[in-house]
Formats: C-alpha cells, structure tokens, sequence
C-alpha cells in the first residue's frame, strides 16, 4: 500500500523546490493524493489522478505527478489540470481556482489507450518497446523512440515528444526523432 503521507510529504517538498505551493483546499488536497496513492498501488506510478491512464508507463510518463504540463498551467492558469500545485495569488486567494483546459494532446492519450487494448488482447504492440532482439535506429535499448530538441539538444525516450522541452521550453514541434546514424 503506498504511503500517503510520504506522497504528501514528496508533493509538498517538490511545492516548495519549485516555487509553488500545494492545494489550498484541504478536501481536494486530500482526495488527490488519495488519487495518486491508488495509481501508485494500481501502476506502480504515480500517475495523474484527474487524467485516463494506459498503465502502460511508457505511455503514461508525461503524465507521472510532477506532470510535463504543470509548469506552463500554473504560469497560464495559476495551478495546474488537478489544481494539487497552485501559485501564490491562487493560495492567498482559493476563490480564483477554476477549471484549467487540458493541455496534454489527445494523441498522447490515444496511443497510450490503443496500446492498452492491444496488450490486452493478445496483439502485438504498436511500438517496438516490446522487442528485445535488437536496437532500433532512433530507439534505445528497449525500442522506445528517441526524440531530439532542435533547439538545445536535450534527448529523452518516450513515444511521443514531450509537449515542451524542459530544458528551454520549446514546443513539441521542435523535437525530431534522432538518428544515431
Ligand atoms: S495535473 Fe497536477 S496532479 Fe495531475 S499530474 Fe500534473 S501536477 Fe500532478
């Protein structure tokens, strides 16, 4: 059983390094990291507790509580999708919480869900990550695609390029998938 303390503890601490404050609202805060403790149970991870999972964790990694959106809602919106990390204004002033529209692109969420149901049925993955006898080009070592920023150069492995770059904030449509070749 995951430990909510810890997640609340962890949740808190990440606030804190990162300039932000957690859920203002005692009855959110505490259903969200009871959301997140059952995904860790149920995944393995600490997936979003406000967003569909795959369990698929290749598929779901943006989405792993800090998610890759947190930072661009709490500067747009003042709290991020679930509203479990808010800016100061929001925790002077719990009122201006309001819905935050879903940042993550559909076909992240698609892909991880058609890749769910293929698992489930037998069939064979959509990516290579299930195959084990060779490294693709572009893939590590577990077939997962490696994408490239055009614009700094940081690489990550992940099915889908992340929505901004975590180094400079560049878009998704900056990252290519690299060649080793
Ligand atoms: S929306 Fe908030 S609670 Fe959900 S994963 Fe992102 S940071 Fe965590």
């Amino acid at each position: 059983m995951a430990d909510k303390n810890a997640i609340l503890n962890r949740t808190k601490k990440n606030a804190e390094d990162n300039g932000y404050y957690v859920c203002p609202d005692e009855d959110l805060l505490k259903d969200l990291i009871d959301g997140l403790a059952t995904n860790e149970d149920r995944y393995g991870y600490g997936a979003c507790p406000c967003r569909i999972s795959s369990g698929l964790k290749q598929y779901d990694s943006d989405i792993i509580c800090p998610c890759e959106y947190r930072d661009a809602d709490v500067a747009e919106f003042g709290m991020c999708y679930c509203g479990l990390f808010v800016s100061e204004t929001i925790k002077n002033d719990p009122s201006k919480m309001k819905p935050v529209p879903e940042r993550r692109p559909v076909e992240a969420q698609d892909a991880g869900m058609e890749a769910k149901a293929k698992a489930e049925s037998g069939e064979e993955m959509p990516s290579p990550s299930e195959s084990h006898e060779h490294v693709q080009v572009g893939t590590d070592s577990k077939g997962i695609p490696i994408w490239r920023c055009v614009v700094c150069g940081y690489l990550c492995a992940r099915e889908l390029p992340p929505p901004i770059c975590p180094i400079c904030k560049a878009k998704a449509d900056k990252f290519e998938r690299f060649s080793f070749g």
